[in-house]
C-alpha cells in the first residue's frame, strides 16, 4: 500500500494554556484520552494522556480574522442571522454559514454543519513525563500538565468561591491534512497563521497564549507492507518520508482564488 498526502506541520509554544473539555461543578478539567504506559530504563510505568481541544477552532478563527483584513466575505460560525426579537446576530463581513453561492473560502476549507470538512486537523496526544528519557508505543507530546486552584472571589480574606482547573504548559505541535486544498487555498491557510493568538479559555486572565515558532508544508509518503515477525506472525511494516514542499508567493492566493469578492466589493447576499 502506497499513501501520499500534503499536511502543514506547525510548532508552537504556549506558557499556559487552558484547552477546557466541561466544566463540572467547580471543576475544569482537560479532555482526559486514558492511561498511557512508557517505559524508562526497562520499567513499566503509567501516565494520563489528554487531547488538545479547540485548536480546529482557533485556525477558522484566524482565518476568518484574515478574510475580515482583506475585506473577503466568509461564512459566519452560526446558521442563525437574528435572534427571537429581531436582533441581528451577523457581524459586518459575515454571512450565515453555508448560505454562500458559490461557497466561500472559509466553507470551501472548513465545511459547514452539513458539508464535509476539505482538510483534518490533528495533534498527537498531550502528556507529562516526569523522566527524562522514556519510551512510548504510540506517538506523544511532552508538557507539563496540572491543575491550578483559583479563588474567584473573597471577602475580608478569605475566600467564598473557589474553583479548579486544568491547564498545559509547553511545546507542542499539531498537523493540518490539506491533501484536497488547491495551491491558493493551502496559501490562505499559512498566510491565516499570522492571526493564531488564543487557544482554549481564559483569555481576558492573561491565558492561552500561543506562539507559532515555525511551519512546514511537507508531502507524505506512506508505505506499508505485511511482513513476518521472528514467530511467523504476519506483521505490518511501515514506513514514512516526508519531503519539504515549498510555495512561493504566499500572498498570491489573493489573485489565485476565485474569490467572490473580486477587489474587495461583496457580492455575496
Ligand atoms: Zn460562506
Amino acid at each position: 500500500m502506497r499513501k501520499i498526502k500534503k499536511q502543514i506541520v506547525i510548532h508552537a509554544f504556549t506558557p499556559i494554556a487552558k484547552p477546557i473539555n466541561a466544566s463540572i461543578q467547580k471543576n475544569s478539567s482537560m479532555l482526559l484520552l486514558g492511561k498511557l504506559p512508557y517505559t524508562n530504563s526497562s520499567k513499566t510505568f503509567n501516565t494520563k494522556f489528554y487531547y488538545i481541544k479547540g485548536i480546529r477552532g482557533m485556525l477558522r478563527h484566524a482565518c476568518m480574522e484574515l478574510a475580515q483584513d482583506c475585506n473577503i466575505e466568509v461564512c459566519h460560525s452560526s446558521e442563525k442571522t437574528a435572534l427571537k426579537d429581531g436582533k441581528s446576530v451577523l457581524p459586518k463581513g459575515f454571512h450565515a454559514l453555508g448560505t454562500c453561492d458559490p461557497p466561500c473560502i472559509l466553507r470551501t476549507i472548513f465545511g459547514t454543519f452539513r458539508e464535509k470538512s476539505s482538510i483534518v486537523v490533528a495533534a498527537d496526544p498531550i502528556v507529562s513525563i516526569k523522566h527524562k528519557e522514556y519510551t512510548t508505543e504510540v506517538p506523544v507530546q511532552n508538557v507539563h500538565i496540572a491543575s491550578e486552584n483559583r479563588i474567584a472571589l473573597a471577602y475580608d480574606g478569605i475566600p467564598i468561591q473557589d474553583f479548579r482547573e486544568s491547564y498545559f504548559s509547553g511545546f507542542f505541535s499539531f498537523h493540518i491534512d490539506v491533501t484536497n486544498l488547491t495551491d491558493g487555498e493551502i496559501k490562505f491557510l499559512i498566510e491565516a497563521m499570522l492571526y493564531v493568538e488564543i487557544l482554549g479559555a481564559g483569555r481576558a486572565s492573561g491565558y492561552g497564549c500561543v506562539k507559532i515558532l515555525n511551519i512546514a508544508l511537507q508531502k507524505v509518503e506512506t508505505i506499508r507492507r505485511i511482513g513476518e515477525d521472528s514467530e511467523g506472525n504476519y506483521k505490518i511494516i511501515e514506513e514514512t518520508t516526508e519531503t519539504p514542499l515549498t510555495l512561493s508567493n504566499i500572498e498570491g492566493w489573493r489573485t489565485s482564488l476565485n474569490l467572490m469578492s473580486g477587489q474587495g466589493e461583496k457580492v455575496v447576499v
